[in-house]
């Protein structure tokens, strides 16, 4: 049930006093931070994900050359598959893998 007074959800009644109030606010508050902490890591999660996708289709269509040599394949092959099955980009290790 929300609280009358702060409409913060309550187990029971009503918050005993305003400084109950302002206590579960400021935890709301804190959680709000927590949750947008951990929105704004997983977006960065996601460019990390795109720019290695797009630095992938960067080396295909390098690839795609007639002038190219075909054992530079490979590696690519195996790059796309460890994308494909997940293994890239936790925080940081994107451009680390991107080089290799
Ligand atoms: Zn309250």
């Amino acid at each position: 049930m929300p609280c009358s007074r702060c409409g913060e959800e309550t187990s029971g009644p009503d918050h005993q006093s305003l400084q109950d109030c302002f206590d579960f606010l400021r935890l709301s508050l804190t959680q709000l931070n927590v949750y947008v902490a951990r929105a704004e890591l997983e977006a960065e999660a996601a460019r990390r994900r795109a720019d290695a996708l797009m630095a992938l289709l960067q080396q295909i269509a390098d690839v795609a050359r007639p002038e190219v040599e075909p054992a530079a394949l490979p590696a690519l092959v195996r790059r796309i598959r460890k994308l494909a099955l997940g293994q890239v980009s936790p925080p940081g290790e994107a451009e680390r893998r991107v080089r290799r």
